[in-house]
């Protein structure tokens, strides 16, 4: 029996040999690597030799090997039948983190469409009438943009964080891929044991190295409007506007008319006004409290996180059982 050496050091990852062959894998420096024992088949042999004369660096040998099959086999099987084990991402990928809130409060104020920017308004008579006006401006204003303003965090936060943990993207760094990448070769290493033992090639389904754990469609939910238990969440680490209407000042206005005429100046004393004003400091607080009352929504999204990431984990268990108990058939 023989076995396919490389030597790393000489690849300089030119890619030739893993198109020709099952048994080469490419890391991701495109450095070549052999899958699991590097067996080859008896009646490979020649095969493989073409491949190695097409390397340009002499990275590629063959070495004979004496095997105990037997043996092998059932070390095969044993190994075939490990519990898969995995690392998930750690939670920093997918945890809302205080520093995050402070950056998502710069982002919403910078963001929010309330332009109240300090002008005067309106002239009222009393001052609880201009306190009134100015609060129901607040509250009609910018108060009601809170939860659509919420929202937009999470939806960052999902964009940027938790796409790459608990969403399916064929890119280098995302956990679901890398999870299926690491399986698929574990699977052509054990196919390929598997033929050179028995010198029999393994007649496959077509879709035996597709995994099916991809699915997205919670997260599509969720980036269009956060579900309704996030929601709820901010809506409970929400104040109510009440709480914010020391945004809103009042003040007094003229109070006096002075009037020059040949005998001096007088005064006349006016009708008391008053306008309300809405400053642009507590308006940023209320942006921060709004950031604040999001980031605490985002725990539920990192408990879903968590959640989605169990599932995935039980369902791929559940799809590799599948293909090992075929190819143990196969033994
Ligand atoms: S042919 Fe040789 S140099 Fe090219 S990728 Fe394969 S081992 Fe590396």
């Amino acid at each position: 029996m023989y076995k396919l050496k490389v030597q790393r050091n000489k690849c300089n990852a030119c890619g030739m040999c893993a198109l020709e062959s099952n048994v080469l894998h490419e890391d991701s420096a495109g450095i070549v690597e052999v899958i699991g024992e590097g067996i080859i088949a008896d009646a490979d042999v020649e095969k493989i030799k073409n491949v190695i004369g097409l390397c340009p660096t002499e990275a590629l040998s063959l070495i004979e090997d004496s095997i105990d099959v037997a043996a092998r086999i059932a070390e095969l099987k044993k190994k075939m039948q490990e519990p898969l084990t995995f690392t998930p991402p750690s939670k920093d990928n997918y945890e809302f983190s205080l520093e995050d809130k402070d950056q998502y409060a710069e982002e919403l104020t910078r963001s929010s469409s309330a332009s109240v920017d300090g002008d005067w308004e309106y002239n009222y008579k009393s001052y609880e009438s201009a306190k009134s006006a100015g609060e129901r401006a607040f509250r009609d204003e910018i108060y009601s943009q809170a939860d659509a303003l919420g929202q937009q965090v999470i939806v960052m936060y999902e964009q940027r964080k938790m796409n790459k943990v608990a969403r399916y993207a064929e890119t280098s760094g995302n956990y679901k891929y890398g999870v299926h990448q690491r399986l698929i070769k574990k699977l052509r290493a054990f196919v390929n044991e598997i033929e050179s033992y028995t010198g029999k090639k393994i007649s496959l389904p077509s879709n035996f190295y597709n995994f099916y754990t991809k699915d997205t469609e919670y997260i599509d939910n969720l980036q269009d409007h956060a579900n309704k238990w996030v929601a709820e969440g901010f809506k409970e680490n929400m104040k109510p506007a009440s709480e914010f209407y020391t945004c809103v000042k009042t003040d007094k206005t003229d109070d006096y008319v002075k009037v020059s005429h040949w005998f001096g100046d007088d005064e006349y004393k006016t009708v008391k006004k008053y306008a309300y004003y809405i400053n642009k400091e507590s308006i940023g607080r209320f942006y921060r409290y709004v950031a604040r009352a999001a980031w605490y929504a985002g725990k539920y999204t990192s408990k879903f996180c968590e959640r989605e990431l169990e599932r995935f984990h039980k369902e791929i268990t559940e799809e590799w059982k599948n293909k090992i108990s075929y190819l143990l058939q196969k033994v």
